[in-house]
């Protein structure tokens, strides 16, 4: 079984060398990009939700695009009433 340890230890020091986000874990090979993820996707949540449906989206303009494609219907209603 010795040998199966060194394969462990051999795999911790790879990983080592990237830039691990504290919150979900997901490595990045240059500070830069762990930096971003944080600021633009880990550290926000997505709050915007469709007035129609479940569909929750992190931006205005992904909101805006779907309430475009899947509810055009609703749409056209809401303005008429
Ligand atoms: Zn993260
Ligand atoms: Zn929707």
């Amino acid at each position: 079984m010795w040998h199966l340890n060194t394969i462990g230890i051999g795999v911790t020091l790879k990983e080592s060398r990237l830039f691990k986000c504290q919150s979900c874990h997901r490595a990045y090979r240059n500070k830069r990009s762990l930096s971003r993820h944080i600021q633009k996707e880990c550290g926000v949540p997505p709050t915007l939700q469709c007035s129609f449906c479940s569909y929750v989206g992190r931006y205005n303009h992904c909101i805006t695009l779907h309430m475009r494609k899947k509810h055009a219907r609703e749409l056209s209603l809401s303005n008429y009433c």
